[in-house]
């Protein structure tokens, strides 16, 4: 063993015990957050989702020049680690090479060739697109600019180093490469930059070497205080990611666990230790704020500035809290909360719970859990929500509808229709859930009564529940009521299991999700379709046949959230309308994953725009845009939101906003 190898061990055992100290902190930093949340089942399922998500980059390739540029990237630095494993181990035995991997070395060797090239310019390109460019989507405070230029040049000079190294390497052996070595740009510069004769080669290679081996080591040891701290963390946050089962749907809180000081989440420890790792594993590469209607409008909320502040809050706390620092911690910090002092409570109160951001992270990082939960602590335990939601929760507790009507109205939309009701006869193939805005909402009853109307057409046996039925919980849920949500979603199972409901149809994609997707956590586990699916079937069965009049209309879809990002059903609307004959369907610009929110979801329906332009005109705007005469929905609330949009732009002559069922139904024969 040589001096140098000696050298290069102490410096190792050094470099390695400091980041384990470092990797060590920021485990226990995590286990302060003291939420329960077992992510450990499954690993066939996560492992699956990490090669999909993190080696195949599934979702950076939604925006397909990007994402491929990406994944090469990913790929080549992949390969390039092969080159840091092969210097690492040359510290231990100097003569040391890949080389016995055959061909794979040829692999190796191009690629570092080539790879340190093009590496050093992207980063010099992403410094001007930084600095120069000034790109709205990077654009971060100055901490975090600096921690990025600092970075980018580290990059840089790891690179530059390699290169170094290989070009000294390629001339101390006299421009002859070994058998499987491919290394053409070191080939070409060590032919400029050394003569034959040269015998500074081999000083130059140490040089490079031990520089090379310096800032690896030292790029090792910045990324864990470094907002890079995602380059350790994204694989493993991608990896204890919701599962296709429960995903996007919300998780329930415990209301008889004693020991809850605080519902929700006021400051880092009442998140999970999932909710921590998404702040270390956030790129800030802005594509959820980007595609946030609230952020896209001109509003506060920015996911990326939510995930970033519960990283820097846990920064700024969890050092104190796994010291035991109870006392002694200067006031200042001790008064601060993340809610509040980090994440302002409009900022909370803004989100549509789109699930937009959730859809576009490429590390998998859960916005909306995040968000909930801090609205829960706002509502349950500070009682601090705004003024208008006073009266929906009184109704909702009264009327069980947000809205102030009576319970005892709840099936008058079904007079003079001929619908049984699940009290008079429980002999049902099928129940209509119908919702609060189809019992209540005149312009939605409408939509009741066709999709009743084409159920009779298609002689479907179906029920309703009438005055048994109660709101599903979701718009009390979303806001952050999780007692009030509770309450009902029991009462809704209660009555389902008690008629044995095995089958559920609603046009309301709000009902359809928590009943089929969340009522599970509560005991009530039903196949539930929406109306869009199941008119779509009855088409396909030949149960509605539809009259060959060439319709001619113009129309355009708008995606609900609730039923596209959040369960994807993208084709059984859009096939209905196409069945319909002479109607001719136009996209909008953003469309089924990528649709744009129309600004009701998540309880906004209920609150008033405090700040910034309305998300639905910023929708409405773009279906106008179609230069459709008819905007087709599947949900009330965004029939609703387009509706208004249309009045807003003054546009109620030429152009009607009608649910799939009344476009059915008007073209049935
Ligand atoms: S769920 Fe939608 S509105 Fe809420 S933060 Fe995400 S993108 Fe924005
Ligand atoms: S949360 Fe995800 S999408 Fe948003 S900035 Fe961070 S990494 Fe990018």
């Amino acid at each position: 063993m040589e001096l140098k190898n000696i050298i290069f061990i102490l410096f190792f055992i050094l470099a390695v015990s400091i980041f384990s100290w470092s990797c060590r902190n920021l485990i226990r930093y995590m286990l302060v957050a003291k939420k329960k949340d077992d992510r450990f089942n499954n690993a066939g399922k996560r492992l699956k989702k990490v090669w999909t998500v993190a080696f195949v980059q599934t979702k950076l390739l939604r925006d397909p020049k990007a994402g491929i540029l990406h994944l090469l990237i990913f790929w080549g630095f992949v390969l390039f680690l092969f080159a840091i494993i092969e210097v690492m181990i040359q510290g231990f035995y100097s003569s040391f090479t890949l080389e016995f991997t055959g061909p794979f070395y040829s692999v190796v060797t191009i690629i570092q060739d080539i790879f340190s090239v093009l590496v050093i310019t992207a980063c010099l390109y992403a410094l001007y697109r930084r600095f120069v460019v000034h790109i709205p989507r990077l654009e971060v405070d100055k901490a975090g600019k600096l921690d990025a230029a600092f970075i980018l040049v580290l990059i840089i000079f790891v690179c530059v180093f390699m290169l170094g190294q290989n070009i000294s390497h390629v001339a101390k052996h006299n421009f002859t490469l070994s058998e499987y070595e491919v290394r053409p740009i070191s080939n070409y510069l060590a032919g400029i930059f050394y003569s034959t004769e040269s015998n500074s080669a081999l000083s130059n290679y140490e040089f490079f070497w031990w520089a090379h081996i310096v800032v690896i080591f030292g790029f090792m040891n910045f990324l864990p205080y470094s907002k890079h701290l995602h380059v350790l963390t994204s694989i493993p946050n991608t990896y204890f990611s919701n599962l296709d089962e429960i995903r996007n749907t919300l998780k329930s809180v415990n209301l008889e666990d004693e020991s809850l000081e605080v519902y929700g989440a006021a400051d880092i420890e009442q998140l999970s230790w999932k909710q921590i790792l998404d702040g270390y594993s956030c790129t800030e590469c802005g594509r959820c704020t980007d595609a946030c209607p609230a952020s896209t409008v001109g509003k506060s909320l920015s996911p990326r500035k939510i995930i970033v502040d519960i990283r820097r809050r846990t920064r700024d706390k969890a050092p104190h809290l796994v010291n035991g620092e109870t006392s002694g911690i200067p006031t200042s910090r001790d008064e601060k909360t993340l809610v509040h002092d980090y994440i302002t409570d409009i900022e909370l109160w803004e989100c549509t719970t789109c699930m937009a951001c959730v859809k576009e992270c490429p590390v998998m990082i859960e916005h909306v859990d995040s968000i909930v939960d801090m609205r829960r602590n706002l509502v349950l335990t500070e009682s601090q929500f705004p003024a208008n939601l006073n009266n929906v929760f009184k109704s909702l507790e009264t009327n069980f509808t947000p809205w102030a009507f009576n319970l005892s109205d709840r099936g008058n939309w079904a007079e003079g229709l001929n619908i049984r009701t699940m009290a008079e006869d429980s002999d049902t193939d099928v129940l209509f859930w119908v919702g609060c805005a189809g019992s209540y909402d005149d312009r939605y009853k409408k939509v009741s009564r066709a999709f009743a109307a084409l159920m009779q057409k298609a002689e479907v046996n179906f029920r309703i529940l009438g005055t048994e039925e109660k709101c599903n919980g979701d718009t009390a849920r979303r806001l952050g009521n999780e007692y009030l949500s509770q309450m009902m979603i029991k009462e809704n199972v209660e009555t389902l299991n008690r008629y044995g409901v095995k089958n559920i149809v609603s046009a309301c994609p709000h009902c359809f999700h928590s009943l089929g997707r969340e009522y599970k956590q509560f005991g009530g586990d039903y196949n539930v379709k929406h109306h869009s699916q199941f008119i779509n079937e009855l088409i396909d069965e030949g149960k509605i046949q539809l009259k060959d009049n060439n319709a001619e209309i113009k129309a355009t879809y708008h995606d609900s959230c609730y039923l596209g990002r959040y369960n994807d059903v993208y084709d059984s609307p859009r096939n209905s309308l196409k069945s319909i004959s002479g109607l001719k369907l136009t996209e909008m610009e953003r469309s089924r994953s990528k649709g744009f929110c129309c600004g009701a979801g998540g309880g906004r329906m209920f609150l008033e725009d405090e700040e910034g332009g309305r998300i639905n005109e910023e929708r409405t705007r773009e279906a106008l845009a179609t230069g459709a005469d008819t905007i087709a929905s599947a949900c009330p609330f965004c029939m609703t939101m387009l509706n208004d949009g249309v009045k807003h732009f003054e546009k109620t002559e030429e152009v009607s906003v009608k649910d799939i069922a009344e476009l059915v139904l008007e073209n049935v024969n």
